[in-house]
């Protein structure tokens, strides 16, 4: 059961979040693989990510941030998640992962933190991409130096995080969206259907436009 203190953040994300499960659970094997093999590159593009965090940033994080359980990056309540982020988390998820995060956005969160950050850190299989390509300035600072080789590979992975969500071309959050619409679903998150910015992106790019409103 939701608590009545859940704020507007936690109502938005836990309909998105139901949405999907309900939708992934009517599927069939064949739908569902079709699914996977949709987000297979990008999964390959998140696991070199996450290699090369782990590489640079990981002892720089450690030490700013995790030691003290500051979690600077988490510390703000209601990060943006597209609807591709929760299709695609939880495609990848096991049961008791989606029934964790199901739980903290159907409690009251007072910690002034993200409703999603737990002990053990994020509660998400592969995070928001948002959150994957964050970097605060002392952290980019500490970990990429004077390396114009590492900063070269950050730029690399800029462009292709772009490549996956900006609609100047076809873009699998696209495409994922596009998926779920045609299955006559309706969210908030599915902003590449409902921002005007990124309507205008595709409209100059000559995409086909279907807006479903906010
Ligand atoms: S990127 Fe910056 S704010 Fe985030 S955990 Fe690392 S040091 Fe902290
Ligand atoms: S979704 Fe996860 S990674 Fe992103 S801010 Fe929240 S706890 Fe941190």
């Amino acid at each position: 059961m939701t608590d009545a203190l859940t704020n507007d953040y936690q109502k938005e994300q836990l309909a998105a979040y139901l949405l999907v499960r309900r939708h992934l659970r009517s599927l069939n094997s064949r739908d569902r693989s079709a699914l996977q093999e949709a987000i297979t590159p990008y999964l390959h593009f998140r696991r070199t990510l996450d290699r090369f965090l782990g590489r640079h940033l990981e002892a720089v994080c450690t030490a700013a941030c995790y030691q003290d359980q500051r979690s600077a990056c988490c510390s703000k309540d209601g990060i943006i998640t597209f609807f591709a982020d929760h299709v695609i988390n939880a495609l990848c998820s096991e049961a008791d992962p989606l029934a964790a995060l199901e739980a903290r956005l159907q409690r009251a969160n007072r910690t002034g933190k993200c409703v999603y950050l737990t002990p053990q850190g994020c509660c998400w299989t592969v995070r928001p991409l948002v959150c994957a390509m964050f970097l605060c300035d002392r952290s980019q600072a500490t970990a990429f130096g004077e390396s114009p080789e590492v900063i070269e590979r950050w730029r690399a992975f800029e462009l292709a995080a772009k490549r996956f969500r900006w609609p100047d071309r076809p873009v699998l959050f696209d495409a994922l969206e596009r998926i779920f619409i045609d299955a006559g679903h309706r969210s908030s998150l599915m902003y590449l259907h409902n921002s005007p910015g990124l309507l205008r992106v595709k409209q100059r790019a000559g995409l086909p436009l279907l807006s479903v409103g906010p």
